[in-house]
């Protein structure tokens, strides 16, 4: 086992080891009394690898949380580690494989220590990984990980194979120890699962049925967030907008969004993902009441054609997707609105995805995420027939993305000359530029005659120079009169 040098009152350093957001180096807080009577400590390290969605980062953020509270130490290289954690995803065919192959490299350097696999692919998968990864001592569902501790002493306790696959209600939230990576952006999970069943998707089996989190224990964990120094805070959900508080005051999601936004020393408040069916306009009507709620909504469309929308049990038709739209477009606010689309759903024919097409023509979407559809296990697409081949699918994502990267080019040109604020979350040693996020969330790099670290996590207004489909460049804005300009 790696030992770590501690002095004897700071030997459980796992509660003060960290990587580091952004050079991803292990740090580790010194000694405060720096005895000189340094001991060498034996301490049990673990490492993580996260794949998939933010929900999914979020997560590991718990896990890691877990971890060191329980006198582990995070270590950045498999190698140097006792317990290896994999949080896997299994949204796509890919993604799954991209987890078992992994599994494969680390089989060789398994030797002596605890490989356990999390997530949505532990989920899917639960006991068959023992048979396929043999070398797997552990399988976790997200619900779970606040039995981590439990699973682990049983590990201890000499048990080869520990399973935690339960849907309990009252564990699938925050853990007490969440470790969030980035110091200025917390994420903030308010409701967990999904009562939808889109006919492709694997979500409602991976992570089980909605359970929304109390708006006072929202409430409670936002502004213990805002007191920790965080500005920023995304209320996370597979389907946020369907929130619905369980307890007597019955908050719905608007309502509560305008509640997190009131919270003092909060500056940026977003939510992801939103489902349109559940998004109603009081949720504009909040973020037009409130600057702290950011620009930007993210709705996954899927497809633009209203035949293919059903078939995918989506609960909506394209006109009222389009009404959703048109609603943001009035908006007094400048709304960037982002979505999913999936190409290749089985049945889907040129002319629908035509229409698809033509919805990205119309909306002008300020960025998308677009997929091939890819068979899920126990979905209700798999027993469509009218499978798109392949080559085809591969076309069609091609074509959609090329179109929504001339909008981006196009619309991101139209910005140059204009000024944004943006929350300074990073620095690009090789350009010399840091790196700044805007309330619609682009990415703004940007050029400041200071390199001064200490403006991390600040808020600065950035004057745009140039224009890439995926990315805006500029120049701080350190003139008063311009500063004027962007708070009139
Ligand atoms: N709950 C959100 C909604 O309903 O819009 C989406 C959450 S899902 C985890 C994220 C995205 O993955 C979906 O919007 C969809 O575009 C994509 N996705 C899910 N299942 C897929 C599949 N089988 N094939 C391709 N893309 C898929
Ligand atoms: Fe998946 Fe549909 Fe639920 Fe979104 S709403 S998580 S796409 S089942």
């Amino acid at each position: 086992m790696p030992t770590i040098f501690a002095c004897h009152e700071n030997r459980n350093l796992g509660k003060h080891g960290w990587l580091h957001p952004v050079s991803k180096r292990l740090l580790y807080r010194a000694c405060p009394a720096l005895h000189s009577t340094m001991v060498s400590v034996p301490v049990k390290t673990f490492y993580i690898e996260t794949f998939g969605c933010q929900m999914n980062a979020h997560d590991s953020e718990k896990v890691v949380g877990t971890l060191l509270q329980q006198g582990f130490a995070q270590v950045a290289t498999p190698d140097e580690a006792s317990h290896l954690f994999y949080n896997t995803c299994s949204i796509r065919d890919k993604a799954e494989q991209k987890v078992f192959h992994r599994l494969d490299t680390f089989k060789r350097s398994a030797k002596g220590k605890i490989i356990a696999v999390l997530g949505c692919g532990a989920q899917q998968e639960g006991e068959k990984i023992f048979e396929r990864a043999p070398h797997v001592s552990l399988v976790a569902g997200s619900a779970s990980y606040a039995r981590l501790p439990e699973m682990l002493i049983q590990l201890e306790a000499g048990n080869k194979r520990v399973l935690g696959l339960a849907f309990d209600r009252d564990e699938a939230f925050e853990t007490p120890y969440t470790r969030r990576d980035n110091p200025h952006r917390a994420f903030l999970t308010i409701i967990e699962g999904c009562d939808k069943s889109c006919a492709y998707c694997v979500v409602p089996f991976t992570r089980g049925p909605e359970r929304s989190r109390t708006g006072a224990n929202v409430m409670e964990e936002a502004r213990r967030l805002a007191g920790e120094g965080y500005t920023e805070i995304t209320l996370l959900g597979q389907n946020v907008n369907s929130y619905q508080d369980p307890s007597p005051a019955g908050w719905d999601f608007a309502t509560l969004l305008a509640r997190v936004g009131e919270i003092p020393g909060l500056r940026r408040v977003r939510f992801t993902t939103s489902h349109p069916r559940d998004f109603v306009k009081p949720i504009i009507d909040a973020i037009e009441a409130d600057e702290r709620l950011c620009n930007h909504v993210h709705l996954p469309v899927q497809s633009g054609s209203t035949r293919v929308l059903k078939a995918m049990q989506r609960l909506y038709t394209r006109d009222e997707y389009m009404r959703r739209i048109d609603w943001m477009k009035q908006s007094r606010r400048p709304l960037a609105i982002t979505t999913d689309i999936i190409v290749g759903f089985p049945g889907e024919t040129e002319s629908e995805f035509e229409e698809t097409m033509q919805l990205l023509d119309e909306v002008q979407f300020d960025a998308i995420f677009g997929f091939k559809y890819s068979q899920r296990p126990n979905t209700a697409a798999l027993k469509i027939q009218d499978k798109v081949p392949e080559e085809e699918i591969t076309r069609r994502l091609s074509a959609v993305q090329e179109k929504q990267r001339a909008i981006q080019l196009r619309k991101h040109g139209e910005m140059i000359g204009g000024i944004e604020e943006v929350l300074i979350e990073g620095r690009n040693h090789a350009t010399q530029q840091w790196i700044g996020r805007t309330s619609q969330n682009r990415t703004l790099n940007f050029t400041h005659t200071s390199d001064d670290p200490a403006l991390l996590g600040t808020y600065m207004p950035v004057r745009i120079t140039r224009a890439g489909p995926n990315s805006l460049a500029g120049e701080a804005c350190l003139n008063l009169d311009l500063l004027q300009q962007i708070s009139a």
